[in-house]
């Protein structure tokens, strides 16, 4: 037992989720010296990198190429990539303990927060997270509808995935074709009639969550001007002692980029972004068909809680903003993985710095841990979870050292092979994920695109001549 991790008996660890956290998790360990290892990473979908293909906004290709990064550790003779193999479906938690000494969890968040308001299921009412599944070619979303016939869309939140939605729905065909976005989505979006965004901040410009990067990059849109409100974007007393007191420099950023959006004047373009603070819907109101049609919305007002936190609070004081289509972006939100114990509130596993703990004792539950999204909830970017893994791997490394660890039946690479055939003959290796890359690859080049993904499942099959 305690010679695990040497040559002759490697540390085998899978890796659930094969997204960012995933590749770093699995950086983490290969760059441990001394340490003989094993990964196995699975993922639910065919595909590999989790939200970089399927969350990174198409127009934003560079921040794409991290997917090098993990290219290089997927092709490492100790690193094996096993697709379409979904945890609770095909192999349980139980079945992983067969095989491995350590199982890391790092499925992210996928699905969203509630409003809780009237009429938030109203058709036309939609979570921003399916809208960019379904852009980007997210298999389990690309049937997806989205009417784009009406001229007003609202997007509530405003973080940095609020700003990848307005974005998506002011660009031009001409801007879209550049980029890597499903093709279905690049149809649809090509006859929208979309001309009106909203971006509705419940607190004000200097608690936006979105950065400076993506706040300058909407007033550079080919077909879109954009505005704010001079009195929205005028610093509250509150909101200018917290700056003062914490002169943050993204913060500034964002609120010189949006006072100077409030100076600006229509240049002609056909559509418009309006970029609102202070302001929550605390309705949505139907047709008698039951589409959305309008918004109720009450003006805020911040105040300070205990903690020193800049809260919003309604004023009592009522708007009606038209609108045809709405797009929820206040959140992801984790989903609790069956026998995994889960803190419902914060829609994470339960973990003291990625060790899964039981929820009555608060032990560790030996060789199971989690990072990522899952783990902390559902902030910062790519590279945020990069530390996050670390934090995770350091500790099964000290569990290892102590002898904390799983004691599988069936510790052989062959012997896991073998069991995750049996029960899903059809996964796809990594060689299989480089075939189909190639091929999306060169169906965009024939067309001037970086790549045109395969959006379902099915002609990924067919593509491998399966
Ligand atoms: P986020 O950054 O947490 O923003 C959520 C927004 O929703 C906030 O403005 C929040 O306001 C608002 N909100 C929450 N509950 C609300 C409610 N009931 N009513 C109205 N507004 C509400 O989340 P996100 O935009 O989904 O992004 C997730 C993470 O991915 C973030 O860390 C983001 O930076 C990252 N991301 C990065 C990029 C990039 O780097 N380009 C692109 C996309 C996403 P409060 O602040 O008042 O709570």
């Amino acid at each position: 037992m305690n010679n695990v991790g040497t040559p002759s008996n490697p540390l085998r660890v899978a890796i659930i989720g094969a997204g960012p956290t995933g590749f770093y998790a699995a950086e983490h360990l290969l760059k441990e010296k001394n340490l003989s290892v094993e990964i196995d990473m699975f993922d639910r979908l065919p595909t590999p990198f989790g939200l970089v293909r399927g969350g990174v906004a198409p127009d934003h290709q560079k921040i794409k190429t991290v997917t090098k990064a993990f290219d290089r550790i997927a092709r490492k003779p100790n690193v094996r990539f096993y697709g379409y193999v979904e945890l609770s479906r095909h192999v349980s938690i139980a079945d992983l303990r067969q095989f491995y000494h350590q199982v890391i969890l790092t499925t992210g968040a996928q699905t969203d927060r509630r409003l809780n308001i009237p009429g938030e299921d109203l058709r036309g009412s939609h979570p921003a997270t399916e809208f960019v599944a379904w852009y980007n070619g997210h298999p389990d979303f690309r049937d997806c509808q989205f009417d784009l016939s009406g001229e007003r869309a609202a997007v509530v939140g405003i973080g940095n995935v609020a700003m990848d939605v307005a974005r998506i729905l002011a660009r031009s065909p001409q801007e879209l074709l550049k980029t890597d976005i499903a093709d279905h989505a690049l149809e649809a979006l090509r006859q929208s009639s979309i001309k009106e965004i909203y971006i509705l901040g419940r607190r004000g410009p200097a608690q936006a969550k979105f950065t400076p990067p993506e706040a300058k990059e909407l007033g550079e849109l080919e077909l879109a001007d954009v505005f704010t409100l001079p009195e929205e974007v005028e610093l509250d007393p509150l909101s200018k002692k917290a700056l003062e007191q914490n002169p943050d420099r993204a913060t500034l950023q964002n609120l010189e980029i949006l006072q100077n959006y409030a100076k600006n004047k229509p240049s002609g373009k056909p559509r418009k972004i309006t970029i609102r603070f202070l302001v929550s819907p605390v309705e949505l109101i139907g047709d008698d068909t039951g589409k959305v049609v309008k918004m109720k919305l009450v003006k805020n007002e911040l105040y300070a809680t205990e903690a020193g936190t800049l809260r919003p609070r309604p004023t009592g004081q009522y708007e009606e903003l038209p609108v045809d289509l709405v797009f929820r972006s206040v959140g992801y939100r984790g989903v609790p993985i069956p026998g995994v114990p889960f803190h419902d509130r914060w829609g994470v596993i339960l973990n003291d710095k990625g060790r899964v703990i039981d929820p009555d004792t608060h032990e560790p539950l030996t060789g199971l841990y989690t990072a990522g999204w899952i783990k902390r909830g559902p902030s910062g970017v790519i590279g945020t979870n990069k530390p996050d893994a670390a934090e995770t791997v350091t500790c099964m490394l000290e569990d290892l050292a102590a002898g904390k660890i799983l004691q599988p039946e069936h510790p052989g690479v062959d012997q896991a092979e073998a069991f995750i055939k049996s029960r899903q003959p059809l996964y796809f290796s990594y060689e299989d994920w480089l075939k189909l890359d190639q091929i999306e690859v060169e169906r965009g080049q024939a067309a001037g695109r970086p790549r045109i993904k395969f959006t379902r499942i099915e002609d990924m099959l067919a593509a491998l001549g399966r």
